[in-house]
């Protein structure tokens, strides 16, 4: 059974690696998603204004007939107020007309200014069109590129993968959880003693500790300049020995 802390140091040499991986595609990974996100609402912009042109056509194709119906009915219901029993069936009547020739105004009116809403909507259509083209452009780029890094070190992220896995499974949940939380503040969450110093922040170690340490495999010792999880020189993972093993 391997020591924690030689355990620890092999994640910590696979974590090196991961994050230089990461690092290699940069900003790309978010740019990609913030292009998918921005053209997924250029995209509904567009929608909506095709929608209220097509609206519009349907207005202009229907407006006639509906003018047409609603003056038909008007006669009708003119008629039919001759015939009434009483006043409340003559006023229901009226304002049924009335409610009749709103409605006729209104279609009228959106008629009469049909043409400049036409126009403004092309022009807002065309200028959307653009923006799709030019984000969709963009993201094309972006992805195309990503793919490119990122297809190359499939293979070698897989291999990382696998043995950082194997090497959590093998690591005390709560020195792992220790260590994952050093990890937010330093990368470099647990690190060797080099030339009698921290190899994280420089800071000196006494020697007494450094003997203390390689007799007390089983204890974690952590700088106290940093807070990193420290580990002696000859603990330190070779990764290419330990890839080599995977
Ligand atoms: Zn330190």
């Amino acid at each position: 059974m391997e020591q924690q802390i030689n355990l620890l140091a092999q994640l910590a040499a696979v974590d090196a690696q991961l994050d230089e991986l990461h690092d290699e595609l940069g900003d790309l990974p978010q740019d990609v998603k913030k292009l998918e996100v921005a053209l997924r609402e250029k995209v509904t912009a567009l929608e909506v204004t095709q929608k209220s042109i097509e609206e519009l056509n349907h207005l202009r194709g229907t407006a006639h007939v509906t003018i047409q119906e609603s003056l038909d009915k008007e006669q009708r219901l003119a008629q039919q107020q001759f015939q009434v029993k009483n006043n409340r069936e003559f006023d229901a009547i009226t304002r049924e007309i009335e409610h009749l020739k709103t409605q006729r105004t209104e279609i009228e009116e959106r008629l009469r200014t049909s043409g400049v809403r036409e126009e403004n909507l092309k022009t807002t259509l065309a200028q959307q069109e653009q923006e799709v083209a030019t984000v969709r452009e963009k993201l094309t780029e972006k992805a195309s590129e990503l793919e490119e890094r990122s297809g190359g070190q499939n293979d070698e992220l897989k291999k990382y993968i696998d043995v950082r896995l194997r090497l959590s499974g093998q690591i005390d949940d709560a020195l792992e959880a220790e260590y994952e939380r050093i990890r937010t503040f330093h990368n470099n969450a647990a690190v060797a003693i080099k030339r009698n110093s921290c190899s994280g922040c420089y800071s000196a170690i006494p020697s007494q500790r450094i003997m203390e340490m390689k007799y007390q495999r089983d204890k974690v010792y952590t700088c106290e300049g940093c807070g990193r999880i420290l580990f002696t020189e000859d603990v330190e993972a070779d990764i290419d020995t330990l890839m080599a093993g995977a």
